[in-house]
């Protein structure tokens, strides 16, 4: 993982195995069955390492042999908030690793004309105490991501317990976001190219959610 040269705190998580299974989901042969199994193993695999500075405790456990002071999360997992519908591909993952999590929703769509997210639900646990992944796979003008951050500080949620989990970004969208949240860190696998006149990322994978859920 190294921290992107134009882009402070933007970290690009160049893992072989999650490179090379995002390429696989690039690829306009990759099935559902194929792209929903490898978007929720890359989740995973980004969750692993973005999870690496959780606190530790110690508590005292019996092993079969004696007790001993074991190392322990000092704090309840972080919760996942998947931006739906894509995001639930990736929350998934992380819930593999973090079994037990809450899981806290927004539901937005992008208006095709202007490309602004509208929002239709927004589901979160009390903050209090807890810190939270958003999870969009496409971070492309950065709308979504902005506003699902807007709701959730709105909900009482503190700015620096959070951070953004994507797949693959546009630099537009990661401008955009860092004009209002430059001091939340964002994964990605891969930063593209740019963004085409539909707002799609450039080469991108296509739609995420039509990809994930077999729509069109
Ligand atoms: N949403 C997607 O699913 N794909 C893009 O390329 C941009 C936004």
């Amino acid at each position: 993982m190294y921290e992107h040269k134009n882009f402070p705190n933007l970290f690009i998580i160049d893992h072989p195995l999650i490179q090379h299974k995002l390429t696989q989901m690039r690829q306009k042969t990759c099935n559902q069955k194929d792209f929903k199994a490898a978007l929720k193993e890359i989740s995973l695999l980004m969750g692993y390492e973005i999870t690496r500075n959780l606190e530790l405790t110690t508590k005292t456990i019996e092993t079969p042999i004696r007790p001993m002071e074991a190392p322990a999360l000092r704090d309840p997992t972080p919760v996942i908030v998947p931006i739906l519908r894509a995001g639930l591909g990736m929350s998934e993952g992380l819930e593999q690793i973090m079994p037990g999590s809450k899981i806290g929703h927004i539901g937005l769509y992008r208006d095709e004309k202007t490309h602004l997210p509208h929002e239709y639900l927004v589901k979160l646990p009390d903050p209090m105490g807890l810190s939270f992944i958003l999870v969009d796979p496409m971070l492309a003008t950065g709308h979504s991501a902005k506003h699902a951050i807007d709701v959730m500080v709105k909900r009482g949620v503190d700015v620096k317990k959070i951070s953004f989990l994507a797949l693959v970004g546009a630099p537009e969208g990661v401008a955009e976001f860092q004009k209002s949240y430059s001091d939340i860190p964002i994964y990605l696998a891969a930063l593209d190219e740019k963004l085409n006149e539909n707002a799609y990322i450039v080469p991108g994978l296509g739609d995420a959610g039509d990809r994930l859920f077999g729509t069109l």
